[in-house]
């Protein structure tokens, strides 16, 4: 059986739903399908999961939200007219939206998920009844009766391991199921969100859980490539990419998966396969263990803004026993991970991302660790990017380092830290935000 994940521009039209179908049931293998509430119809339009925020906003202001609730329903419409459907799936879509708006809520946060998910599951039960009504025997899937329970952090949940053994049994089944994505339950029963982007996440817990043959998520590109599309005119496509490269670049900005997709696929050894519904005949590039390495030291080059680095100095700082145990646990109680930890003798960077420290946690951070730890100086490095030169063809490969830097150099980009994990699997540079685009250039053309 093979796991298959369709995104919200492959779901945005009625016309993009058909190829949706037509690829489901090109090979009986696709039993399970994970989809995504529909994305944009086109660059000015806004994306349903959007609307249905806005909408749950609305209605915490306001009391009421109405025109929100039949612009979502319209755009439901419009794909049903589309396939050819009758009116009954609209009102069941409308009245699902009702529902859950009239079902009381105690926090804000939990009515907003409950909304947001409204999207991928209307959107399945969209699917399911097109491809019955073509004669198929499909079937929507409940993630609640499936049995995929999370954690009750609303929009940012984590799956709980019972959920791979509830899920194994769907391999059992005959029918195509059509799984929406990007939800699930707590165990108290409440609708809880992943991340945005976390359709991605459903459809690889799916896979592991049925252990896949293969997950294949599809999308609006051909493959992924070495470098962003929008910065570097036709950049190398990549047909073979292993787990640890495709995380690293995710990290680092690769929109093509979401960052914690391929944890549950990566534990299983399950290959993923990134295709194109609008182009299924292309290969796509695989995900999987290992891979040879054919074409050189680096697969990608990535980068992304938002960081911003904590920079400590203190004369003496190495003889320090605990030094560094110490400031992470300011940063712990204050409940912020951190990204990177370039140091020196008497310095220490602490790299984290930009949107976790509003002002309160900052001056509480800078103030504990300038007066706990007595340090000489404390700063923040603002408008922080990173960028990172990735693949597995770098480990024990001389001269990657002074390539890409020399690249640098060339480019005009001043390197403020460089940080290589001892897995060689990459090396990050950061470097200031506006130099990001620069760079990623300057990098690609070095490498490719
Ligand atoms: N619809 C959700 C979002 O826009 C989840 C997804 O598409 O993966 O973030």
């Amino acid at each position: 059986m093979k796991v298959c994940k369709f995104g919200g521009s492959s779901l945005a039209t009625a016309e993009q739903v058909m190829k949706v179908c037509a690829i489901i049931t090109s090979d009986p293998a696709r039993q399970l399908v994970v989809v995504s509430a529909p994305g944009k119809e086109n660059d000015s339009d806004t994306k349903v999961t959007d609307m249905l925020i806005n909408l749950a906003e609305t209605f915490l202001r306001e009391g009421e939200c109405e025109k929100e609730l039949m612009a979502v329903v319209g755009r439901y419409e419009r794909i049903a007219e589309g396939l050819g459907l009758g009116n009954e799936i609209i009102r069941d879509i409308e009245n699902n939206l009702r529902t859950r708006i009239s079902l009381g809520f105690d926090n804000s946060e939990k009515f907003v998920d409950r909304m947001k998910a409204a999207g991928e599951d209307n959107s399945a039960r969209l699917v399911a009844k097109y491809l019955k009504s073509k004669g198929y025997n499909a079937k929507y899937i409940n993630p609640r009766e499936a049995g995929l329970f999370l954690s009750d952090e609303y929009g940012n949940a984590r799956v709980l391991p019972q959920s791979f053994k509830n899920l194994s049994q769907l391999k059992n089944r005959e029918e195509i199921m059509i799984f929406p994505g990007f939800f699930g339950y707590s165990l108290t029963g409440e609708v809880v969100t992943f991340p945005r982007g976390g359709s991605d996440i459903t459809g690889s817990i799916l896979a592991a859980s049925i252990e896949a043959e293969v997950y294949e998520n599809f999308t609006d590109v051909d493959s992924v490539y070495a470098a962003n599309p929008k910065l570097v005119k036709n950049p190398k496509a990549i047909s073979e990419l292993t787990y640890r490269e495709m995380r690293e670049l995710a990290y680092a900005g690769f929109s093509v998966l979401h960052e914690e997709t391929l944890s549950p696929v990566f534990k299983k050894g399950i290959p993923v396969n990134i295709r194109n519904t609008n182009n299924p005949i292309a290969p796509g590039t695989m995900i999987v263990t290992t891979r040879e390495v054919k074409n050189g030291p680096v697969a990608g080059i990535a980068g992304a803004g938002g960081f911003m680095s904590i920079n400590i100095h203190k004369y003496m700082m190495n003889r320090e026993i605990g030094f560094g145990r110490k400031v992470l646990r300011i940063l712990e109680e204050e409940s912020i991970p951190f990204e990177h930890i370039p140091s020196g003798i008497d310095d220490i960077s602490v790299i984290v991302r930009k949107k976790l420290l509003d002002e309160d946690k900052k001056s509480r951070i800078m103030e504990r660790i300038a007066h706990d730890l007595q340090v000489d100086s404390i700063t923040i490095g603002y408008n922080l990017a990173l960028v990172m030169v990735v693949g597995e063809g770098m480990l024990r490969s001389i001269g990657v380092a002074s390539r890409a830097t020399t690249a640098l150099a060339k480019g005009g980009v001043n390197i403020q830290m460089i940080n290589q994990g001892s897995s060689e699997v990459s090396i990050m540079f950061g470097i200031d935000e506006s130099d990001l685009d620069n760079a990623i250039i300057s990098l690609y053309n070095e490498f490719f």
